[in-house]
């Protein structure tokens, strides 16, 4: 086969390293190694040899076949790289780690400042990359990248139905009673913690044949090939970080391990894009692994795992705090209702920005202003406001949030349909998900990225992506959690 990922792995494992174990020593010989991979592998996907193999390719591409849909993902690969001048290409990855660095100093030091004239070279650069493509926003060069087929408009517009149900629910749950969450202030030792994330992560299936989990600071999942897909965790004062987080990073490994085998180094051998993925690693942690019958039968476990600290708290309590939910300074903190709110945000303030609308200057002050609004927090500080998350610090500004929220509403509808699959729900009233995964595998990870998202949400689910699944997912859940009519 023409495309190999080898070269692409060969990345991952470095900047696995990177994010793990490589001594701070290494950091400045890790970076130009990282360069290099990536200039080289740029200019063979731009290669006019690479363009004349896949244009030779051509007639297959209206196939309904796996290899009609190889060559349409590598005609979209190999496209996607000629646009974009070389030069172009290296300036951002060379002012993406220069904005790196500052960034971790500026939001140490809650200087925004400092960060602002790099942030707004990166909107330049960002802009100018867009330009390149024909689409109608200039955040859809960005958008198409990580979710193929979605654009400004389409996600805006799915957005704004979700909204306009979710604003109520969140305001009416902020205001009932919140359950107690002060057990979570105990001492959780942090070897037990490592030791249950391994625990739950073979609960849910993760396969430690064909991976290993390891401990860094912003948890991730990577693939190095079929056989071997990893996962990371972090332990802290609070155990429900270690847990959920590897809950999550199993989902996005889930996927990448349930593809077919026969699509390994193929342009679809790995997950079809970034919201699908969002959509296991959220359907994992949240639907799964917040409900009552997952832990009904893993509790007992934990509280195996941390006898002084749980002894005397019950499962429903446990449950009731695992679901709480509370107004959070931080999208990765808040809960699974208002998260969404959090990532629509983001989105709305990248639009405005790639719009010319909203400049640099004024980014902190439109911040707070919304947090304030869809929320009801007052932000003390950008450390905790649009300082908090790396994304428009290490990449192009610009269509690097919504696949959190397209996941949480493709997770629901995914499993509202996985929930008639054949004895899925008897087993998941056992806490037995192993149905689930079969199901999820046959119908979702087989196929790698063999089909676009909208295509493949349509033929596993029978209808386009909506909110609905997601919105009376919530209503059902929370309503009765609460006592309240949602
Ligand atoms: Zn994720």
């Amino acid at each position: 086969m023409l495309f190999r990922s080898d070269l692409r792995s060969v990345a991952n494992v470095l900047e696995w390293d990177q994010l793990t174990y490589l001594p701070k020593g290494g950091e400045e010989a890790r970076g130009r190694q990282l360069g290099l991979v990536s200039r080289i592998l740029h200019e063979r996907r731009s290669s006019p040899a690479l363009s004349k193999l896949v244009d030779d390719a051509q007639a297959m591409a209206d196939d309904d076949s796996v290899d009609g849909a190889i060559v349409r993902r590598a005609r979209r690969m190999v496209e996607r790289a000629q646009r974009v001048p070389a030069e172009l290409q290296s300036e951002m990855t060379a002012h993406a780690s220069r904005m790196y660095g500052v960034w971790v100093e500026a939001k140490r030091d809650n200087d925004f400042e400092r960060i602002r004239p790099l942030l707004e070279k990166n909107v330049e650069l960002s802009r100018r990359y867009s330009d390149h493509f024909d689409f109608a926003h200039p955040a859809d060069a960005f958008i198409d990248e990580n979710d193929p087929g979605m654009s400004a408009e389409s996600i805006s517009s799915l957005f704004a139905s979700l909204r306009k149900e979710l604003v109520p629910i969140v305001h009416t749950l902020l205001a009932a009673d919140p359950p107690d969450a002060s057990f979570l202030e105990r001492d959780f030792p942090h070897d037990a913690q490592l030791k249950f994330a391994d625990y739950i992560a073979r609960a849910v299936g993760y396969d430690f044949e064909r991976g290993r989990q390891d401990l860094t600071a912003h948890p991730f999942m990577i693939r190095f090939s079929g056989g071997d897909i990893r996962i990371t965790t972090r332990v802290g004062s609070d155990p429900t970080g270690a847990i959920f987080g590897t809950i999550h990073e199993s989902g996005h490994a889930l996927y990448e391990q349930g593809i077919d085998a026969a699509l390994d180094g193929t342009p679809l051998g790995s997950g079809t894009s970034t919201g699908v993925h969002e959509s296991q690693s959220r359907l994992w942690e949240n639907i799964v692994g917040r409900s009552s019958s997952f832990w009904a039968r893993h509790y007992p476990a934990l509280v195996e795992h941390f006898p002084k600290a749980l002894g005397d708290v019950s499962l429903t309590d446990f449950h009731r705090t695992i679901n709480r939910v509370h107004r959070s300074l931080k999208r990765v903190e808040s809960d699974e209702v208002s998260y969404n709110l959090h990532v629509m945000i983001r989105f709305d303030l990248e639009l405005e920005v790639l719009e010319g609308k909203l400049a640099i200057a004024d980014l902190p002050e439109a911040w707070n202003a919304r947090m304030k609004s869809d929320l009801g927090i007052e932000v003390p500080s950008d450390a905790d406001g649009c300082l908090q998350d790396v994304h428009w610090y290490c990449m192009p500004f610009g269509g690097s949030f919504q696949g959190y929220t397209l996941g949480n509403l493709m997770s629901a509808q995914f499993y509202e349909t996985a929930h008639k699959g054949p004895g899925v729900s008897d087993a998941l009233e056992s806490g037995d998900t192993a149905p689930l995964r079969q199901w999820l595998t046959e119908n979702v990870y087989t196929h790698g990225g063999r089909y676009m998202p909208d295509e493949l949400v349509q033929r596993v689910t029978g209808r386009p992506l909506s909110a609905d699944s997601f919105l009376s997912y919530l209503r059902n859940k929370y309503g009765a959690l609460y006592g309240v009519d949602l």
